[in-house]
């Protein structure tokens, strides 16, 4: 039975990147950023194409240079999702990514410093009713805060550059805001996005910064964005890794969907670890099926099992799953056998399944099928196993007896 997540979540204003609400109990989105030279248009668009496709909601270009504002006033009305602008130090930039008609500017408080230019942008922001996400940085952060909290990065002094940013936005009269308090630590991180979500109630844009390559920066990001997640905080989302940026969209959508907090897009591909029965290699065929779903957007969970002894048991809550027996396929769908094919057919067999059931469900997939001879030859595979490699193929009895004697 499928738990549902139960994530109670911490309640926020709404504001709007382009068509995408984020916070407010909006659905959490996922965000990925551009690697090309925002200048380079058709290369830009390419790889927003690419992200959208890969699950990413919303995207972020920088916009470090008059070529790249360029750029953005011909990407923004061609991107299918909205589009964020990057500023780095200038905030001349802000305002020509402005021009360009973006959906939001990220500005590093670490940055642009000077309190008369962050009113100009914020006040233009205000009147083209353009939000801005206060992106802070642990590793940029204002050097009169590092100072103050002793030449450390603490999660108070990065709570505080948000404030101090926010403070400026006030005399403005903007609030139209998203914030996120980043840092390479994912400890660090942690505690900043969690005394943060104390003291504002701006939605909040979750990210572990400068997380590396994978898999260490899969695992700082989603330790990092999960736990916060898990805590209920949290709006928008981005994985930073040193890698290809589709495959930060498909983890942060990934996280979401793991976590109950986004509707499954794709594919849920569940196999056993491999064990003593396996009849197959088990890692290669998982493999060769990840591949052969690829970007099918199929939102099953399919299951590739080592034997047919346990695997349709073990796998028995997936909607279509293949276990290996006698050179043959198993296939079922929750559960129940439904065909069998030849062992090089497995992957192909499971996609065909796996897009019949998508499209005409569970039950029309098992009224089609012969389930009564379906289960007989499941049942001769597995007796014929179990003939050969006995009750206990993973030697598990001679090991609790040893156990058993040193005690
Ligand atoms: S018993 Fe079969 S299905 Fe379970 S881990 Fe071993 S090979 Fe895989």
């Amino acid at each position: 039975m499928e738990v549902q997540a139960t994530f109670q979540r911490r309640q926020t204003r709404q504001i709007h990147v382009g068509n995408v609400a984020v916070g407010g109990g909006s659905p959490i989105t996922v965000q990925s950023m551009t690697t090309t030279r925002t200048a380079d248009v058709e290369a830009t668009l390419q790889q927003i194409y690419a992200l959208a496709a890969a699950g990413a909601d919303i995207v972020r270009c920088t916009c470090n240079e008059l070529e790249a504002a360029e750029g953005l006033a011909q990407i923004v009305p061609r991107s299918p999702v909205p589009i964020v602008a990057d500023i780095h130090h200038q905030y001349r930039m802000a305002l020509a990514a402005l021009d360009a008609g973006v959906h939001c500017l990220r500005l590093n408080p670490g940055n642009i410093r000077k309190p008369e230019h962050i009113q100009t942008v914020a006040q233009e922001c205000k009147d083209r009713q353009v939000p801005i996400r206060i992106g802070v940085n642990g590793g940029s952060l204002h050097p009169d805060l590092y100072s103050k909290y002793g030449d450390k990065v603490t999660p108070e002094a990065m709570v505080e550059s948000a404030q101090m940013e926010l403070a400026y936005f006030a005399d403005v009269d903007f609030a139209d805001v998203k914030i996120s308090v980043k840092a390479s630590s994912v400890p660090l991180m942690i505690e900043a996005y969690r005394q943060l979500a104390d003291v504002v109630d701006h939605p909040l844009h979750l990210g572990v910064t400068e997380a590396g390559p994978p898999p260490a920066g899969l695992i700082k990001s989603t330790v990092g964005i999960g736990t916060l997640l898990a805590e209920g905080i949290g709006d928008t989302i981005r994985y930073s890794l040193t890698a290809d940026p589709v495959q930060e969209a498909k983890a942060g959508r990934q996280l979401l969907e793991a976590m109950g907090l986004r509707e499954r897009k794709n594919v849920d591909l569940i196999a056993c670890p491999s064990c003593g029965r396996a009849e197959i290699d088990v890692y290669e065929v998982a493999e060769q099926a990840m591949q052969a779903f690829g970007d099918k957007q199929i939102p099953l969970q399919v299951a590739v099992m080592g034997c047919v002894v346990n695997g349709p048991g073990e796998a028995r809550d997936a909607d279509i799953g293949i276990a290996a027996g006698n050179k043959r396929g198993h296939l079922f769908v929750k559960g129940r056998n439904v065909a069998v094919v030849a062992e090089q057919d497995m992957v192909s067999a499971l996609v065909e399944w796996a897009e019949l059931i998508h499209t005409e469900g569970v039950s029309a997939a098992l009224a089609r099928a012969d389930t009564v001879a379906a289960e007989r030859e499941a049942e001769r595979d597995r007796n014929r196993l179990l003939a050969e490699q006995g009750n206990d193929a993973n030697m598990a009895q001679q090991k609790i007896e040893l156990i058993r004697n040193r005690g």
